[in-house]
C-alpha cells in the first residue's frame, strides 16, 4: 500500500472503531477527503484507492482541479466560505456546497443550476457554538431557513454543517440536537439526513455526537502548505 491508501484506511478504521463504541452503522458516516490545497495528482491517487468525495475551499484552485480530473467519477463538494458574486461556478460545478447560511445565497443557487442537472445538495451552515468571527446563520434563524430553503426548484437541503471551535465537543451534541429538532418537524424528514461535522482532530468527537459526515484533510493528506 502507498501512504495515502494507508492513511485512508486508518481513518477508515477511526470511523469504524467510533461507530462500533457509539453503536452505530458504520454505513451511517461518510467520509469527506478536503483536498485544498493539495495537487490533482494526490487526488487522483486518493481516489485510485478508493475515495470517490473530495472537499475544495477556494474556487479557483478547484475550478482547475475539477478540470484536471474530469476523466473521474469524483463527487465534488464545496465546504469553503461561499461569497455571493461566486454561487455561479458553484452551482454549475458541484454536487455539494456545505457553506449556505443566507437565504439569498440558496436563491442563487437554485436560479444558477442548471435544470438539467440534478438537484445541488446543500448544508446550511449554523454558528452552533456563538463564535464572533465565523461564517453561519444564528441557530434561532434555522427554522425559517429550511422552510424558505426548501422552496427552491434546483436544491436538495440536506442538513447541517457546523465548525466549531477546537477543544469544544459540546457545540457537536448541540449541533445534533438542533438537526433532531428540525426533522422532527421537516415535511419530508427522509430528506434531512446530512450532518456534516467533524474534522482531522474531532472527528471522533463529532461521530460520538452523531455526524454524518466528516470533513477530514490532514489525517488523509497531511499538512497543508499555504506559501504556494
Ligand atoms: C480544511 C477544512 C477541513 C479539514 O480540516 P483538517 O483539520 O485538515 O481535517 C474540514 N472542514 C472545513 C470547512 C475545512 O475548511
Amino acid at each position: 500500500m502507498n501512504t495515502l491508501q494507508e492513511a485512508r484506511e486508518q481513518v477508515l478504521h477511526q470511523i469504524q472503531q467510533v461507530c462500533q463504541q457509539a453503536g452505530r452503522d458504520v454505513k451511517s458516516v461518510q467520509l469527506l477527503a478536503v483536498s485544498k490545497t493539495h495537487p490533482s495528482e494526490m487526488l487522483r491517487e486518493m481516489y485510485v484507492a478508493g475515495q470517490r468525495a473530495f472537499g475544495e475551499n477556494y474556487l479557483q484552485e478547484s475550478l482547475e482541479k475539477i478540470e484536471a480530473l474530469s476523466d473521474l467519477d469524483i463527487e465534488w463538494h464545496f465546504i469553503g466560505h461561499v461569497q455571493r458574486n461566486k454561487t455561479k461556478h458553484l452551482a454549475e460545478k458541484f454536487a455539494w456546497v456545505h457553506g449556505v447560511d443566507r437565504l439569498i445565497i440558496a436563491e442563487r443557487l437554485s436560479g444558477q443550476r442548471e435544470a438539467s442537472q440534478r438537484a445541488l445538495n446543500i448544508c446550511l451552515q449554523v454558528n452552533i457554538d456563538a463564535q464572533d468571527s465565523k461564517d453561519g446563520c444564528q441557530p434561532e434563524d434555522v427554522a425559517d431557513l429550511v422552510k424558505n430553503i426548501s422552496r427552491f426548484p434546483h436544491l436538495k437541503l440536506r442538513g447541517l454543517m457546523v465548525i466549531p471551535a477546537p477543544n469544544h465537543p459540546q457545540a457537536f451534541f448541540d449541533a445534533k440536537a438542533l438537526f433532531d429538532t428540525v426533522k422532527s418537524q421537516h415535511a419530508h424528514p427522509e430528506d434531512w439526513d446530512t450532518l456534516s461535522m467533524g474534522m482531522s482532530a474531532d472527528m471522533s468527537e463529532a461521530i460520538t455526537a452523531g455526524s454524518t459526515m466528516v470533513r477530514v484533510g490532514s489525517a488523509l493528506f497531511g499538512a497543508r502548505d499555504y506559501s504556494q
